[in-house]
């Protein structure tokens, strides 16, 4: 009887676990061909300084095409690289594109700054290398280039981070803490830390200005950027009371809907052309 019913809960169950399966193993696949068949590429989102308007910089974000599956979504594919030892090689490839890509712009007469995201498996001591001969290879300036890394990176291994981020530093690059308030990182590393800016995350920003709650958070964690003299970046602003309302806090930069959607490179150089820019590198 045991045995019979066993089977049955076997057969009841095996359906949807197979599916949940295979479509993962269906997602590994693909991604293993994805780099080799060319199916990444990168596109930008800018971001804004709040109260003049002017055009900050740029965040790089990484898009896959399968050729198999169709587009697959950042938060579908990464959390697999990262499980999967993919990330590592693709990681190169978004840092080594993102900096052919501001040398690009350089070339053109644009000082734009681009920001590339660095899951935790790749704040490995050998990221400044790594990230030296990105710089080396593109001819993109140092100064110009933001690595975001998420508070899960920075905890990892305090000693070795505490490292990592003076020798990223030594490199001229900027760095920043992304989706800063959904993490588990003490107050009082980010003291100790040689980092650059904050990006608030995104949760904090959509109940702007009525929810109670975010309004107080927001003004700490602006007030403690202040006094730690890190910049700030607001990520996720999607309407004008948003902005005027984090604007009017001192906040200094944002991204969001409001202003763009990540674009393709070649849109993006268009809005540069078009738009008051950041710096003109001079002639
Ligand atoms: P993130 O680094 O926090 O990037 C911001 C995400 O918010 C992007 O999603 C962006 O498209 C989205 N976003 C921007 N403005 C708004 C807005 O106003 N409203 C809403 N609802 N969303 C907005 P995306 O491109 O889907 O990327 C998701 C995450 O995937 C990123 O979050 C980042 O953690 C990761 N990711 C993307 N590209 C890379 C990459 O090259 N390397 C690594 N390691 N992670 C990446
Ligand atoms: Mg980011
Ligand atoms: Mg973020
Ligand atoms: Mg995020």
């Amino acid at each position: 009887f045991a045995k019979a019913q066993g089977r049955n809960q076997y057969q009841f169950f095996m359906p949807a676990l197979n599916r949940r399966v295979s479509k993962r193993l269906q997602l590994e696949n693909a991604l293993r061909q994805a780099l080799v068949r060319n199916e990444f590429r990168l596109v930008y989102q800018p971001q804004y300084y709040l109260e003049r308007g002017l055009l900050s910089g740029s965040e790089a974000l990484l898009r896959w095409h399968s050729a198999l599956l169709g587009p697959v979504g950042p938060a579908d594919f990464i959390p697999l690289a990262e499980e999967t030892g993919l990330m590592g090689p693709i990681g190169d490839w978004v840092l080594q594109h993102a900096c052919e890509q501001g040398a690009q712009w350089l070339a053109q007469g644009i000082a734009m700054p681009v920001a590339v995201n660095v899951s935790a498996c790749q704040f490995l001591p050998d990221l400044p290398a790594k990230v030296a001969a990105a710089l080396n290879v593109s001819g993109f300036e140092a100064r110009l280039l933001v690595i975001e890394v998420t508070e899960s990176a920075l905890m990892q291994d305090i000693g070795r981070t505490a490292q990592l981020l003076r020798q990223l530093k030594a490199l001229g690059v900027e760095v920043a803490l992304d989706d800063f308030g959904t993490g588990h990182s003490s107050l009082a590393y980010l003291k100790r830390f040689a980092l650059d800016k904050l990006k608030i995350d995104r949760s904090f920003i959509s109940g702007l200005p009525e929810d109670a709650d975010d309004t107080a958070i927001i003004k700490a964690m602006l007030d403690m950027a202040r006094h730690l003299g890190l910049k700030v970046v607001a990520e996720g602003i999607e309407t004008v009371q948003q902005q005027d309302y984090l604007a009017s806090l001192g906040c200094e930069a944002g991204q969001g809907y409001l202003y763009a959607k990540p674009l393709a490179a070649r849109q993006m150089t268009a809005r540069l052309a078009a738009a008051a820019m950041y710096e003109r590198v001079p002639a």
